[in-house]
């Protein structure tokens, strides 16, 4: 099996869950095995070699699973994305639209600076309003969005659309359908 297909045999589809309609895809068999964690980290991380990464900002909670790693393998820092309230001050935010109502992520002030070439990732990229915030935080701070890493992408949802406007350089390992 190469590495999509370990993926694809890895993780567990959950019909309806957290709500009706939404299939959940969920990662953490991949935890269980030590050579998908490396194989997986090392995918994620190669289409960015070479390109002045200084930052990886990773996404509460599942990016903060393959984000550290990455880090390592670029020889860049790793930032946290938090939920608002879970990081202490000072902290910058920026607030998104969800279905119903409003969201609101935050990173530490000064984890991010003018200059830093920023990588935006996650473990799933659904309609990209959670790292479009992530990629407007980086801009607030003064620093440049090279790109989006994700290990999973639904295409369907055209998350990559929104993610567009601030790089074309998005990159998934495996994509669903439905
Ligand atoms: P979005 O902002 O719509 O792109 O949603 C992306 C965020 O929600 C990521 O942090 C994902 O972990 C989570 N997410 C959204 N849809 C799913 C799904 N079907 N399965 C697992 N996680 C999901």
């Amino acid at each position: 099996m190469n590495l999509t297909e370990s993926l694809r045999a890895s993780i567990r589809e959950v019909p309806d869950f957290p709500i009706n309609g939404i299939s959940f895809k969920d990662i953490s068999p991949i935890f269980l095995r030590p050579e998908l964690i490396a194989a997986t980290s090392s995918a994620l991380s190669a289409p960015w070699r070479g390109r002045g990464i200084t930052k990886i900002m990773g996404i509460d909670s599942r990016g903060f699973l393959f984000g550290p790693q990455m880090a390592v393998d670029l020889e860049c820092g790793f930032v946290m994305v938090r939920k608002k309230g879970k990081l202490p001050p000072e902290t910058i935010s920026v607030s998104y639209q969800l279905e119903y109502g409003e969201a609101a992520i935050e990173s530490v002030a000064d984890a991010v600076v003018a200059g830093d070439r920023v990588l935006v990732h996650d473990d799933l990229l659904a309609t990209g309003g959670t790292a479009l915030a992530a990629a407007r935080l980086a801009q607030k701070l003064g620093a440049e969005v090279v790109g989006f890493s994700f290990l999973v992408s639904l295409s369907f949802l055209n998350g990559h659309e929104k993610l567009h406007t601030v790089s074309p350089h998005i990159h998934a390992i495996i994509d669903f359908e439905s």
